[in-house]
């Protein structure tokens, strides 16, 4: 088992060593405030689970938190907006998930 990723710079580390959004956004606009959508993120009260599972651990944490999390939708097009290298659980998905849905909204729009 490989040490934990290293979450995108000025994202949250608990003590613990998990890592979690949210998150300021990593281009904060003037002003110093992330996407309003922080506000309402479901993993802003679960400083426990861990949105950068190390390799061969259990993602199921933190899609449990997404599943009821309001700004899932808004979460998912922030990551999707931040490339494919983005680490993590975002929106419910895998970094390999949001891959895999990038491909397939790409299919759909031929
Ligand atoms: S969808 Fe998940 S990662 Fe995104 S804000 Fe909600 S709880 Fe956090």
């Amino acid at each position: 088992m490989g040490n934990p990723p290293t979450p995108p710079p000025g994202y949250w580390q608990a003590s613990n060593g998990q890592c979690s959004p949210p998150p300021p956004a990593p281009t904060p606009p003037p002003g110093g405030k992330g996407p309003a959508w922080h506000a309402d993120a479901a993993c802003r009260e679960t400083p426990d689970v861990s949105f950068f599972p190390a390799v061969g651990t259990s993602s199921g944490g933190a899609k449990a938190v997404c599943a009821r999390c309001l700004v899932r939708a808004e979460c998912l097009a922030w990551s999707l907006e931040q490339g494919l290298d983005l680490d993590g659980i975002w929106g419910g998905l895998t970094a390999r998930e949001r891959r895999q849905h990038r491909t397939e909204q790409a299919a759909g729009r031929r």
